[in-house]
């Protein structure tokens, strides 16, 4: 522990509490009331074709999560990753076991998002997921051919045509399991874009993963 710890001792982002090393960012008591899901979802409200073989969701978008996840968009805490990877890595080896995958991948940020934040949340969920679990990770296996507007307010219908035909495969994937990573899954229609192209270019069966979905609330 640094003096400036000693000083201003780390707070759990979520109660207040004083955190001691090594945890950080935010307690284990606070971690552990979210629950673990692992949802493998299957189906998903996309219109059009769906080339998206399945999403796994590890949790609901509770408030706490919500919490975390805004932490991790907005204010920079990109640690939020692995202090919640590293919190259930067990739980995410169990899910993951399910299925070798050759391949993970994230889902391109919107250009002018990585450019406002200036840094990259879902490379880093990537990475840890690659060397966690020995799966080759390629950061760019995807880029955006052009722009599309935010989804945030589109419906599904307009989701679709907002992203279909939006992204470029930069590697081989021919016959390859492919993990791609978001940090949220609402619709999936991104992922789904994503899943096409792979698809078109000789992908087997694309998976996403996320930290948290909302689509199972209220269900
Ligand atoms: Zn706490």
């Amino acid at each position: 522990m640094g003096l400036i710890d000693l000083l201003y001792p780390p707070l759990c982002e979520i109660c207040g509490e004083k955190l001691t090393a090594p945890t950080y960012l935010a307690c284990d008591d606070c971690l552990g009331q979210v629950a673990f899901k692992g949802y493998f979802l299957e189906e998903f409200s996309i219109h059009g074709d769906v080339a998206l073989d399945g999403a796994w969701c590890l949790t609901d978008f509770e408030p706490t999560m919500q919490h975390l996840v805004h932490l991790l968009k907005y204010s920079r805490r990109t640690r939020v990753v692995e202090r919640l990877c590293d919190f259930w890595a067990p739980n995410i080896r169990e899910c993951l076991k399910k299925m070798a995958y050759d391949r993970v991948a994230p889902i391109p940020l919107h250009p002018r998002k990585a450019r406002e934040r200036g840094y990259n949340q879902v490379a880093k969920l990537a990475r840890w997921l690659g060397v966690h679990h020995q799966i080759p990770m390629t950061l760019d296996l995807l880029t955006r051919t052009r722009y599309t507007s935010t989804q945030t307010q589109l419906s599904a219908h307009e989701r679709h045509s907002n992203v279909s035909g939006a992204f470029r495969i930069n590697a081989t994937v021919k016959g390859m399991n492919i993990l791609l990573v978001d940090d949220v899954l609402t619709t999936g229609s991104t992922a789904n874009a994503c899943a096409a192209e792979l698809k078109a270019s000789g992908a087997k069966q694309v998976h996403l993963l996320t930290l948290s979905t909302p689509s199972q609330m209220d269900t």
